[in-house]
């Protein structure tokens, strides 16, 4: 087994700050805009996203967390599931939130087959039909499986098959790297 770091604390930090702008950027501000953070990692990219982007801006975005386990096309999709869409505490006691009519960011930490991404994108039109979906990711290591490119990129990493990303973050493993594994 070989490990190689491929981003570094630093690196991490740079591409966010870099993504939280080109955010802001394509949407001209950040009005009607919510970040979907796909579990686990996700949520924590969007969440950093987030942080920067209200520095950016002055104004806090609205910050969601996605379960889509119910969603994966592999699985039989249970009806009494719920949209894996769970809000922050603010979002649930406001009576009025909605992805509606919203454009939705949706981060993950790697984009391989898109699979995830195109179960994701499921959870959000029976959540309520956004006016756009984005997507933002940390790693894109290819290998796509369906039509899905993502609209902001950390680092595009090409991989082969056999080997495969660690993304540690912080929040849950202590440190912030990237790291590709060979077997
Ligand atoms: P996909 O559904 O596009 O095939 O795979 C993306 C999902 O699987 C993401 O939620 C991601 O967390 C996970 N994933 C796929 N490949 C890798 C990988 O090489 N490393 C990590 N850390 N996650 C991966
Ligand atoms: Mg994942």
């Amino acid at each position: 087994e070989q490990r190689l770091v491929l981003m570094d604390e630093t690196a991490i930090r740079r591409a966010l700050t870099r993504i939280a702008h080109e955010i802001v950027e394509r949407n001209k501000g950040i009005d009607n805009c919510v970040l979907v953070g796909i579990r686990t990692r996700g949520i924590y990219l969007a969440r950093r996203i987030a942080e920067r982007i209200r520095d950016i801006e002055g104004k806090p975005v609205p910050v969601c967390d996605l379960d889509i386990t119910h969603y994966r096309d592999d699985r039989v999709k249970a009806e009494d599931a719920g949209s894996g869409l769970i809000l922050s505490a603010e979002l649930e006691a406001d009576p009025d939130f909605t992805v509606h009519d919203k454009r939705v960011i949706l981060f993950d930490d790697v984009l391989y087959t898109g699979r995830t991404i195109r179960a994701a994108m499921d959870a959000l039109m029976d959540s309520g039909r956004p006016r756009s979906i984005q997507l933002a990711v940390l790693v894109d290591r290819g290998h796509r499986e369906l039509p899905i490119r993502p609209d902001f990129v950390g680092k595009n990493v090409p991989t082969s098959k056999q080997e495969e990303i660690q993304v540690s973050l912080s929040e849950i493993d202590k440190i912030d790297q990237v790291t590709i594994i060979q077997q």
